[in-house]
């Protein structure tokens, strides 16, 4: 909710958010659950200018580091940049669609509430499609 906030506050309209859903962490055993959210915004920033942002906003809400030895842990905020309209981005600090966005369920989901129709571009899919493949793999 707070991030959404700050990242209409940055980028500009929010454009579609879809609802929070609530997930069972993977990776790691916690008592906590994640609640994922997808949100769509219209900026004007590059994709770099982008995770600045969102780095920012990660580390202005108290974010922690992901991992501790390697191991996932509970975190309070994780902003990911799924899609960037239907350009790809490839370099040491970002990849543009995010690498596993495709494979989970978690990410596709929410994703799909807001854009069902919209193109992954490296694997040509919708996200619907994609949802779908992931419901038949059990998801990653
Ligand atoms: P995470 O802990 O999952 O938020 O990952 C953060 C790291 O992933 C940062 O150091 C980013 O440089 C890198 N990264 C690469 N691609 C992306 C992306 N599409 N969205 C967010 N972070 C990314």
């Amino acid at each position: 909710m707070r991030a959404i906030e700050a990242l209409s506050l940055a980028l500009g309209t929010c454009t579609a958010q879809s609802s929070f859903i609530e997930t069972a962490p993977w990776g790691f055993k916690s008592e906590n659950s994640f609640l994922n959210c997808a949100a769509a915004f219209e900026t004007t920033l590059t994709p770099h200018q982008l995770l600045d942002t969102t780095e920012k906003i990660e580390r202005e809400l108290g974010r922690t580091a992901k991992s501790t030895g390697g191991i996932y842990n509970d975190r309070i905020i994780d902003i990911d940049i799924l899609l960037y309209g239907s350009e790809t981005v490839d370099t040491e600090r970002l990849t543009i669609p995010h690498p596993l966005m495709h494979l989970r369920d978690f990410v596709l989901e929410p994703l799909a509430e807001i854009a069902p129709n919209a193109q992954h571009p490296t694997t040509g899919k919708s996200i619907r499609e994609l949802l779908e493949a992931t419901k038949d793999t059990g998801g990653l």
